[in-house]
């Protein structure tokens, strides 16, 4: 249920309602907007009735009942399209936002190369994963904390912000400790009790759709993460499995509009995972722009051959560099802010 506060409604009234709320045994997540406030109450359908009653509360314009499963990700209770800032760097705004870098963390030189490719190009984040998901369980399975302190290096160095994957709860401290977003990968999107841990925390994530999920999964999936508090859960379309053999997996650009149209949280595109070759890659970045994604997940390496990992999809320096001249175009056409960085 949505309680929806008058525009005038006190802060006193609005703690009351609040307050009320908790006491009913529901769980309160106040959403200060720009005209008025509403209170989401999350908790079991069968006492709904009980919400219905905070209406005759001081303060209370109406009392609603929310549609969606997914209260607290949709649309419903929440107008405005969510920002979720890391290292002043606003995710969802006007401006597109750029994460790049190795499938892998490898070495020393090779992510402070590929950091230094990223910086010059104008983008804000650091991609690189330190636990690796692979099909084989004889696959490189990445370098762990070390990876993770060659990631803080990297950082150090250039001022990007950092992405990398958290595969297990038990790493979490670990994780939380080095990056500055944790990304939940596909595989592990509906990992429900991974997703609950990195709800209990306060960093930004990452939250990939999943191989083979709907839509509306995916925001279920959001919605473990928000209904533990952490509300800042950025969405990840990084493609799903069809039976086209073309292309790694299909991406599925209209999950963009879509999820546009059902949630307020921001959402980038990965078309490096969801076409699989490098040079599928720039058109896609370019059509997710113009798709109205808030950003984009390019895998970058400086020898792709050489990679441990997703080599045929990783962009050289100067791949990506034209691939991010091309994709400004697309930014400027669709009246975005962008990276700063070469034109
Ligand atoms: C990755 O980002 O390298 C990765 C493993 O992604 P996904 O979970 O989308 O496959
Ligand atoms: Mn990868």
């Amino acid at each position: 249920m949505i309680i929806i506060m008058k525009e005038n409604a006190t802060a006193g009234e609005i703690d009351h309602v609040i307050a009320a709320v908790r006491d009913l045994g529901y769980k309160p997540h106040p959403i200060y907007g720009k005209d008025r406030t509403v209170v989401a109450a999350v908790g079991d359908e069968r006492g709904k009735y009980r919400i219905a009653n905070l209406e005759s509360m001081p303060g209370v314009d109406s009392v609603v009942p929310i549609l969606k499963p997914y209260k607290l990700a949709g649309r419903e209770t929440h107008r405005e399209p969510s920002l979720v800032t890391v290292r002043s760097v606003p995710i969802g705004g006007p401006e597109i936002v750029v994460m790049a870098g190795p499938c892998s963390v490898e070495s020393r030189e090779q992510i402070l190369e590929c950091a230094r490719i990223v910086k010059e190009q104008g983008c804000q984040f650091l991609r690189g994963g330190a636990f690796k998901p692979r099909t084989s369980p004889y696959a490189f399975q990445g370098l762990a904390e070390e990876g993770l302190q060659l990631l803080a290096e990297a950082r150090a160095a250039t001022g990007l912000a950092v992405v990398t994957e958290l595969m297990d709860a038990h790493n979490l401290p670990l994780v939380e400790k080095y990056t500055d977003i944790i990304q939940i990968g596909a595989r592990n999107m509906q990992n429900y009790y991974l997703l609950s841990a990195v709800g209990e925390t306060r960093k930004p994530v990452l939250l990939k759709r999943g191989l083979a999920s709907t839509i509306q999964e995916w925001l279920m999936s959001a919605e473990y993460i928000l209904s533990r508090g952490n509300y800042c859960v950025i969405l990840c379309e990084r493609g799903i499995r069809t039976f086209e053999t073309e292309t790694r997996n299909t991406l599925d650009l209209s999950a963009v509009p879509v999820v546009k149209k059902l949630s307020h949280l921001p959402i980038i595109v990965d078309p490096s995972h969801g076409t699989g070759h490098w040079d599928l890659v720039p058109p896609m970045a370019a059509a997710a722009i113009a798709a109205g994604a808030d950003g984009l997940m390019i895998e970058v390496h400086p020898h792709p051959e050489e990679a441990a990992s997703d080599g045929p999809q990783s962009l050289t320096e100067k791949s990506f560099a034209a691939l991010m001249q091309e994709v400004r175009r697309f930014v400027d056409a669709a009246g975005r802010g962008q990276p700063a960085g070469p034109r």
